[in-house]
């Protein structure tokens, strides 16, 4: 799917055409992977106008990945904040999806160069349903990658950085060339760790079990919604290590991420999962979407108004 090009770009301080938004070829980012990253979205509310979903945590986990890598970022948490409500105000859009990049640009080579300058910025662009449009109601097939994820102590799956995304580019295109949409990848150790792109949640006899950090994954903040649901639905949820057999004896199963929203896995290797019913999905579901309609109260203050 092409890139829905918007008008503007917030790089290193300033708004500046779109085109112009350009690196040179030897930016340390593009040799390394060496970019610490954000996707988020901004959804169009009725009650209290466009709001960026979870904005403040995602810019924390923006910080604490680029610290990881070395990575400087010459501005405050609150003035990203303010930076990515001005790009989607001043690109006039009223939903969108951010990419927020801070990474090392051009200037000195070498895995360990220390002086390249420290790039940074933002883009707000129109973009549907990641996993396409009947995957938010009907679920999505997915496949076990043949690729395992990487393992503790090589790169940290919990820093979000584009060098991770190649293991994501394997399971991905591997699960597309096998004829379904998404990959899971399991950890070093052959548990459940999670999808090219999305956290997983495995239900089983009325219990949810999703697997830890330790697990290969990127703490996800969809992740983190979706346990502050469950919670509130008084449903167990146990964070553990998931063997995989588990996936073909679910009742239900789920992913989630800022792309990917709330989305059933309808079938697992060609096996479909439970009976297809799915209540604990769905009100899950009901909760998510329900904070972009209003029929779900915000009391965690997680909608940030673009404007004001
Ligand atoms: N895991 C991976 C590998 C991801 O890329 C993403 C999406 N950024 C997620 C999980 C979900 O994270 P979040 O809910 O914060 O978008």
């Amino acid at each position: 799917m092409p890139i829905q090009e918007a008008k503007l770009i917030w790089k290193n301080g300033e708004l500046i055409p779109w085109a112009e938004a350009t690196t040179h070829v030897l930016s340390h980012a593009l040799l390394y992977g060496t970019c610490a990253f954000e996707g988020l979205r901004a959804y169009k509310t009725p009650h209290k106008g466009t709001c960026i979903f979870r904005l403040q945590d995602h810019t924390r986990r923006l910080f604490y990945s680029a610290r990881i890598y070395g990575i400087g970022i010459d501005y405050t948490e609150e003035e990203v904040n303010e930076a990515c409500k001005r790009t989607v105000r001043e690109n006039g859009l009223e939903s969108a999806y951010l990419r927020v990049n801070a990474y090392l640009g051009y200037g000195e080579m070498s895995p360990s160069a220390t002086g390249c300058p420290d790039d940074f910025v933002i883009a707000a662009f129109p973009w549907g349903r990641y996993l396409g449009e009947e995957a938010i109601e009907e679920g999505i097939d997915a496949v076990v990658s043949s690729w395992r994820r990487t393992a503790q102590g090589t790169i940290p799956a919990g820093a979000k950085v584009a060098g991770n995304y190649l293991s994501s580019r394997l399971i991905t295109t591997e699960a597309k060339n096998r004829g379904v949409v998404e990959g899971i990848g399991l950890s070093h150790d052959g548990t459940v760790s999670e999808g090219g792109g999305e956290n997983l949640f495995i239900i089983k006899d009325g219990r949810v079990l999703t697997p830890p950090l330790a697990a290969s994954i990127l703490g996800g903040i969809t992740r983190d919604t979706a346990m502050t649901f469950l919670k509130q639905m008084d449903v167990e949820i146990t964070e553990q290590a998931i063997p995989r057999e588990l996936l073909y004896g679910a009742d239900e199963i789920f992913m989630t991420g800022t792309a990917a929203e709330v989305t059933p896995v309808r079938a697992i290797d060609g096996l479909e999962v439970g009976t297809g019913d799915k209540p604990i999905t769905k009100e899950v579901q009901k909760r998510f979407f329900g904070l972009f309609d209003g029929t779900t109260e915000d009391e965690w203050g997680w909608l940030e108004p673009v404007e004001g």
